[in-house]
């Protein structure tokens, strides 16, 4: 589909979740790629290289298909590749994921049932292997390179002539996650908090996003993603107590009891998220005993 600035957007399907993911090919540069399942258009188009937003399944799953269908070399921010192989290229990573879960405060089953839909999903993506790395400052084919951890620790947003290809970084309407995991930096709520200044002070014109449709005002839906996560962290002090809560406990009271497995564990690390920034503001306290993780009021 063609849209406005020469981008053209290829729409793949999703099994869960928003259902789609955009791809974007711009100049011959490919923006992601998908979840690699199922047969992918790549054959048909001209690529003559491939940039990753972030590692997530739906953005890089289909990076090894694509290149090889292309021809064309991939390209991928540095510590997003490292966190690439961390989490596809090794074989313990879903057992890494359980005790995390499990250190804070989630129930055996719920922790434990993601080794197993873990190992079953990491085989069906399919990163590119030694890509090109990119850092903030880099250039590729016209596009700044600009890093807007948050979303994702290494999440790159690719910026021309006013137009910024964004990955997950804004979205709309759905809020995009932002969980603290294993192996991750320390305060992603931070992170994104200062991604989103970052994106009103570089003032693109329209953001190109790897859900929904194009964001025609981003400096508006920053503030409003700003303003969504003050809320949330007034929220997550009002869920805080005298008494030690692990993050598991506390993610009940912010999302309820209902939330099926997948869910509940983004909402573990989303309430992470939160309670890592309040710490930072001396708005709750963080304890550690017998392996397990509590906050509590400060
Ligand atoms: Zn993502």
């Amino acid at each position: 589909m063609s849209l406005e600035d020469g981008v053209q957007r290829l729409t793949l399907p999703l099994p869960t979740g928003p259902r789609h993911v955009h791809c974007y090919l711009v100049n011959g540069t490919l923006f992601d790629t998908g979840l690699g399942l199922g047969d992918a258009p790549w054959g048909v188009v001209a690529v003559e290289r491939i940039a990753i937003t972030h590692f997530h399944p739906d953005h890089v799953g289909g990076a090894a298909a694509a290149a090889a269908a292309t021809g064309a070399q991939v390209f991928q921010g540095g510590l997003d590749y490292a966190q690439c192989e961390r989490v596809w290229g090794s074989d313990d990573w879903p057992e890494r994921m359980a005790a995390w879960f499990r250190k804070h405060g989630a129930p055996t089953e719920v922790a434990d049932e993601l080794i197993e839909q873990g190992h079953a999903f990491a085989p069906f993506v399919k990163y590119a292997l030694d890509p090109d790395l990119l850092y903030e400052g880099s250039t590729l084919a016209g596009w700044q390179v600009v890093e807007l951890p948050g979303h994702a620790d290494g999440q790159l947003g690719f910026l021309r002539d006013g137009v910024l290809i964004a990955g997950d970084h804004l979205l709309r309407p759905i809020s995009p996650a932002v969980g603290l995991y294993p192996d991750s930096r320390p305060d992603p709520l931070g992170d994104y908090l200062a991604s989103l200044e970052r994106t009103i002070e570089l003032a693109p014109r329209v953001v190109y996003p790897g859900h929904g449709e194009p964001i025609k005002d981003p400096a508006g839906r920053a503030r409003e993603l700003i303003e969504h996560h003050r809320r949330r962290l007034a929220d997550t002090v009002s869920a805080l107590d005298h008494r030690r809560l692990t993050p598991f406990e506390i993610s009940l009271r912010l999302f309820g009891d209902e939330l099926p497995p997948p869910q509940r564990r983004f909402a573990v690390a989303e309430t992470l998220s939160h309670l890592e920034r309040l710490v930072r503001e001396g708005n709750a306290a963080r304890s550690e005993a017998d392996g397990t993780v509590t906050y509590t009021e400060p």
